[in-house]
């Protein structure tokens, strides 16, 4: 029987886990370890200056005060006494595309589990606005995905990305990362005691993404599976100048 673990960024009492875990019930022994509370953007952080408290809710269902990669770690370490067969990310409420992969707890949950040696391992996301049904519709999308992939699952070292637009689609298409987009605005606000905050802002959209990306799936109202590599060296031929030898030295006299 395939053992298969879910988790999140937004929390063990998040909406979107609750659909994985009845999209996921009876396609294995299901496990469910995710922060205690929402986590999202905290990116691939794991928590190494203080202890991990968890919270048992119930039977194979753990909340972890850390972050999505340490409910990975810890359930691949030491609840489940190794890696499981599967790990699913999500539903996340909020695409992960393009830059996001970057900063997604979702989606840094896959990556841990692809570096703690499993197989099959996914991040699902839907649009920030999505209803339940659209996550329920991912969560199931998930499920047949994983059971048709079977027990050789992905490439080592690699993890899928998937997000699903809002409206119903038996499309798929599969993408790669969307191009990287700067930032939003930084807005300025004052608190009721007159003091300046910064809060980041959304960034804008791209007009016109490439078909062949993340953003270009969604927007042609398909869903987008990213094949994500733990690789992150150039694949291009750039060369450094010769770092060695006289003329570069570390240190100035
Ligand atoms: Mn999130």
């Amino acid at each position: 029987m395939r053992r298969i673990l879910l988790t999140n960024d937004d929390g063990i009492h998040a909406p979107g886990l609750e659909c994985l875990a009845q999209a996921f019930a009876g396609l294995g022994e299901v496990w469910v370890v995710a922060p205690h509370v929402e986590r999202s953007a905290c990116g691939r952080a794991v928590t190494l200056n203080r202890p991990l408290r968890v919270q048992e809710h119930g039977p194979h269902r753990l909340a972890v005060e850390g972050t999505p990669a340490d409910c990975v770690l810890l359930a691949c370490r030491h609840f489940l006494g190794g890696p499981p067969d599967v790990v699913v990310s999500g539903v996340n409420q909020g695409y992960n595309i393009g830059e996001d992969l970057d900063y997604s707890g979702t989606v840094a949950a896959a990556a841990e589990a692809a570096l703690q040696g499993v197989r099959l391992a996914l991040a699902v996301s839907v649009r920030f606005d999505a209803d339940g049904a659209c996550a329920g519709r991912a969560a199931r999308f998930a499920g047949q995905l994983v059971s048709r992939l079977g027990p050789g699952g992905l490439p080592a070292g690699t993890f899928l990305n998937l997000n699903v637009p809002p409206e119903p689609t038996l499309r798929v298409r599969q993408t790669r990362q969307g191009n990287p987009l700067p930032p939003g605005d930084v807005h300025l606000g004052r608190d009721p005691r007159g003091r300046p905050y910064y809060w980041i802002g959304n960034r804008p959209d791209e007009p016109s993404p490439p078909a062949d990306t993340d953003r270009g799936a969604l927007a042609a109202g398909c869903m987008s599976a990213t094949l994500v590599t733990l690789e992150r060296t150039h694949p291009g031929d750039f060369r450094l100048p010769d770092l060695s030898g006289e003329g570069f030295t570390a240190e100035v006299e």
